[in-house]
């Protein structure tokens, strides 16, 4: 399952308020699609998707870390939930295997691989804090530093991590910590929710009133947990 859009996070007052080419490129990128299939799939999203080749593709597939160099078959860049179960969909009719990039920080490059349909969620990058409820939700796309700017906006903060591009929807699969974790805990202890499609394309949510058992692997579970 793949949790993307719509993570709560617990927001604080606080005082002061090069590529390596030749590392793995094994060129498994292709498969054996037909182009009305891969029209298909475009006229069911609202994000563009990238084949090989293609502006946009060799941006996408890039991590953090330049010894990956996976290359995978299509990109869809997704621009809300119904692209995400869109692509899930897409995925299982076709057999592809599945992955999702969000902040591409994961070292081993979990984001990505090679010959797969690849999730790029960094169009969604979109931060809405409730002061009164001190809780900010957030899109899978976004980076640290997209949540500080907003809620440092209501002399709020997150627990998150300490360097600002890495991604907000790999940081509590790991746990996640940052300056203000000795106070009050990890990125997963605060968060309080998220929205989730799962391998069958369902939404769901996951918190500690609905599908608690998903929530609490969901944080902490690791890179690539479930997805
Ligand atoms: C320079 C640097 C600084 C770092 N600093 C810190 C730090 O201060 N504190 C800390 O705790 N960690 C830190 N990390 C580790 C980082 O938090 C983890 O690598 C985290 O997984 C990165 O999240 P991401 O979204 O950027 O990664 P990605 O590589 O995009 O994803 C990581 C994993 O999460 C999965 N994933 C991403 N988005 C989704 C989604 N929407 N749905 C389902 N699965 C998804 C991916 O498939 C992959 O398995 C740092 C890493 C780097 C490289």
């Amino acid at each position: 399952m793949i949790w993307q859009d719509g993570i709560g996070i617990r927001i604080y007052s606080v005082i002061n308020t090069q590529r390596n080419e030749d590392y793995e490129n094994d060129g498994r990128c292709e498969i054996d699609l037909k182009q009305d299939t891969l029209d298909g799939l475009k006229m069911r999203l609202r994000g563009p998707v990238f084949a090989p080749g293609n502006v946009g593709y060799d941006e996408s597939r890039t991590v953090w870390n330049g010894m990956i160099n996976r290359k995978p078959s299509l990109i869809a860049r997704c621009l809300g939930t119904a692209d995400v179960i869109a692509c899930v969909q897409f995925a299982r009719e076709h057999e592809l295997l599945l992955c999702i990039k969000g902040g591409g920080h994961n070292i081993a490059g979990l984001a990505t691989a090679d010959g797969a349909l690849m999730l790029d969620m960094s169009l969604m990058r979109g931060v809405w804090v409730d002061p009164q409820r001190k809780v900010a939700h957030v899109q899978a796309g976004c980076l640290l530093g997209d949540v500080d700017r907003e809620t440092q906006t209501y002399g709020l903060a997150a627990v998150l991590g300490f360097v600002s591009l890495t991604g907000v929807a790999g940081l509590p699969l790991g746990g996640g910590f940052g300056y203000l974790t000795r106070r009050w805990g990890w990125t997963s202890d605060n968060v309080v929710g998220m929205n989730v499609v799962t391998a069958d394309a369902r939404l769901v949510r996951a918190s500690n009133d609905e599908n608690a058992d998903l929530f609490w692997g969901l944080r902490g579970g690791g890179g690539n947990f479930g997805s």
